[in-house]
């Protein structure tokens, strides 16, 4: 089969680059191998809820139109809202076609597939920044009565044996399974690296307004100070409940939950933490300070003081003087692991040497080196907002703009040639 153009992957970010190629008259053909949002379908736990609010999820072609624009949605209210958004948009979806490889040929590339094999000029890779949870070396050396569990098999606390929990990782999932499998009465143990406190609600404005506001999620790639710790951060410690709850190393504390530092090993049974939790904590209740400022400074110089609430301060994380440096992973105590240590992409099936050595593609800006090749969906691959919901359109847009002079050029070229 011949076609201009194949999008890998029909998530958010393939449907909206599908939508921005349709608005440009590119032929194209959304290749997905599962149904339209898969990962939202067969790869999240079941109480998961958006942390950004409803208002929003916007997409070029669609916005969020329903009666709670502050609200966060749950799965079957995203699953809908991405559903229809393929619809909308017209997407030229072929479902159950698992890519299996992604070649250069003379003329483009030739992507093989379990349903057929694609030839074309250009691909977008939006396969996704999360289809495998990552998990540390050190899990080698638990013992093997525990039982691990990564965040893309949890779906409930149910699923888990009764008893004690280690979940290692305190971004917005750690965090939130943390407190989700505390409250199934399962004593909880959280393991905390680095991360990013914020609050919910700010001023009486939700976090992800002010973020919007004052243009943080617009910075781009070209102008943040250091890209490639950028496109490392973990994600901030939020969770979407219809009560608005902040949540933080304080509020888990608060409910019984022990906080420990950083995962450095396991040897003999006994996992060790490193010794700078407390450090830890401070730089992070620091960096939320400092972003606070940031959206006062905002405020003041646009004139909307008078429409927001006072500026607050919140109460610096508690953490104990000494804090425990290990835990006896063979006195029964702790019966299950979670790794809530981060995701990763697969490539798996691209043949084309553009990978870095952690297996990320490179590219400038979601330009892939490999002519014709694009990629979307990453962790600030343009903008600090890139690999949310509401980041893709600005993306789309522009790699579109991109990816159609290519197309002219190339069109050029075998004129000429001709
Ligand atoms: C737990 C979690 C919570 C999140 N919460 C929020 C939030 O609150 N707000 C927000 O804006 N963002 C959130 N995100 C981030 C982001 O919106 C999601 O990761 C989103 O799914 C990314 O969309 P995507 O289209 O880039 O990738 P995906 O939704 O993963 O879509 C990629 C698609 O490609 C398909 N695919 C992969 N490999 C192949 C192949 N070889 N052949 C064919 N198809 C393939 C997959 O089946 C999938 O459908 C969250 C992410 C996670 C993991």
């Amino acid at each position: 089969m011949k076609v201009t153009t194949v999008v890998i992957g029909a998530g958010h970010s393939g449907l909206a680059m599908s939508k921005c190629l349709i608005d440009r008259s590119i032929d194209h053909v959304v290749l997905e191998r599962g149904q339209v949002a898969n990962s939202w379908k067969t790869e999240r736990w079941d109480s998961l809820r958006l942390l950004t609010p409803n208002w929003q999820s916007r997409l070029p072609g669609l916005a969020y139109d329903g009666s709670d624009p502050d609200g966060f949605m749950a799965m079957p209210e995203l699953i809908n809202f991405i559903d229809r958004y393929a619809v909308t948009a017209g997407a030229p979806v072929q479902p159950e076609t698992t890519v299996t490889s992604v070649q250069r040929t003379d003329g483009g590339y030739r992507v093989e597939t379990n349903q057929g094999v694609w030839d074309c000029q250009a691909v977008v890779l939006a396969s996704g920044a999360c289809n495998i949870a990552s998990v540390p070396a050190v899990a080698e050396a638990v013992p093997a009565e525990i039982d691990m569990v990564t965040p893309a098999d949890y779906r409930n606390p149910d699923q888990l044996a009764e008893g004690g929990v280690l979940v290692v990782g305190a971004s917005a999932t750690g965090a939130q399974l943390a407190e989700e499998i505390h409250r199934s009465g399962r004593p909880v143990t959280i393991s905390v690296g680095e991360h990013v406190r914020m609050p919910r609600t700010y001023r009486g404005k939700d976090v992800q307004w002010w973020m919007d506001a004052s243009g943080l999620l617009d910075e781009t790639y070209l102008t943040v100070d250091d890209i490639v710790r950028a496109r490392r951060l973990p994600s901030p410690q939020l969770v979407g409940t219809p009560e608005h709850t902040m949540l933080d190393l304080n509020s888990m504390s608060d409910l019984g939950i022990k906080l420990m530092g950083r995962l450095a090993g396991v040897r003999d049974g006994q996992a060790q933490f490193s010794g700078g939790f407390r450090n830890l904590c401070a730089l992070s209740d620091l960096k939320m300070g400092r972003l606070l400022k940031t959206f006062d400074e905002w405020a003041t110089e646009n004139g909307v003081d008078s429409e927001v609430a006072n500026p607050e301060r919140f109460e610096p994380t508690a953490v104990e003087i000494e804090p425990p440096l290990g835990l006896d992973l063979n006195n029964g105590e702790i019966k299950t692991i979670l790794w809530a240590t981060g995701y990763r992409p697969d490539y798996s099936w691209l043949d084309i040497p553009v990978l870095d050595r952690k297996g990320h593609v490179k590219h400038d800006g979601g330009v892939v080196s490999s002519p014709g090749m694009y990629l979307m969906g990453m962790p600030f691959l343009r903008r600090r907002k890139s690999s949310f919901i509401h980041g893709a359109g600005d993306d789309a847009r522009e790699l579109t703009e991109h990816l159609g002079q290519y197309l002219e050029g190339q069109a050029g070229l075998h004129g000429a040639a001709g």
